[in-house]
């Protein structure tokens, strides 16, 4: 036997006109239009939930992007600090060895110093020459000495660079530090000059090396010395305001940076 269908009537009656709209709907019709309603709902329930996170990582995106460039900023600042605290190590050193609170022992006595030189002439004339400028050049070929003016003649800080009007450098340093030859060479000039006091000459080939305003010298005209030979000490003679080398290079009478020599060292 055969269950009747029951149907619900939605009738529409507006009050102006005479006719009324009228939909016979089946229970079952309604059944369905239910269950459809249901999946719309958690269709779009779902799709509300995936665009809010969707949302939500974009928000979260912006942010770590964000916090990328403030970590950057950060590193770029911290690089900056370092390099900063390195350069100021580094003035502090050469700061400590001009008050005199290095660790080291940086002045030499002048005992120690003609000690020293002592040994260097007495190591240099040791093979007995019969022609003694083929036997120096020999030697210098030999012992693979360097004509480049590549050494820092005084342990110090520049406290002048070279300009159009300072044709050196100056180095700060404490009077009675031991002033260096730059380069093997030979000694042009050794002696006094009103502006750059104690003054010396090297000339090592294609360059020529001079030192300025130094308390003592331990060279001599027509000598040759060595790189790093010991030739003077610092002082602040002729016209200085203090205790310094001035010092040049000159590449065929022409002065050229001597701190290039030693960057290339
Ligand atoms: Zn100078």
């Amino acid at each position: 036997m055969k269950k009747r269908e029951r149907y619900l009537s939605l009738i529409i009656a507006p009050h102006h006109n005479s006719k009324p709209w009228q939909a016979d709907l089946s229970y079952s019709l309604l059944r369905k239009l239910a269950l459809l309603g249901i999946v719309l709902a958690i269709i779009l329930l779902l799709l509300a939930a995936n665009y809010s996170r969707i949302l939500w990582r974009a928000a979260q995106y912006e942010a770590i992007k964000k916090r990328a460039a403030e970590i950057e900023a950060s590193f770029t600042e911290l690089q900056r600090l370092k390099d900063e605290l390195a350069q100021l190590r580094q003035t502090e050193d050469k700061l400590k060895h001009i008050l005199g609170v290095s660790q080291q022992p940086a002045m030499l006595t002048i005992g120690d110093i003609s000690r020293s030189q002592t040994i260097a002439i007495g190591q240099m004339d040791a093979p007995p020459p019969a022609d003694s400028a083929k036997a120096d050049s020999a030697a210098a070929l030999v012992q693979g000495g360097s004509t480049n003016p590549s050494l820092m003649p005084v342990k110090g800080w520049i406290s002048a660079r070279m300009t159009d009007n300072h044709r050196g450098v100056d180095i700060a340093a404490r009077e009675g530090d031991p002033v260096l030859a730059a380069a093997d060479g030979v000694v042009v000039f050794a002696g006094w000059d009103d502006y750059f006091g104690n003054q010396i000459k090297i000339s090592h080939g294609k360059f020529t090396t001079m030192y300025g305003h130094n308390a003592k010298l331990f060279v001599k005209q027509g000598q040759r010395v060595r790189q790093g030979q010991v030739i003077a000490l610092v002082g602040s003679t002729g016209r200085s305001s203090g205790p310094h080398l001035h010092y040049e290079v000159l590449s065929q009478g022409r002065p050229v940076d001597p701190t290039y020599f030693w960057m290339n060292h």
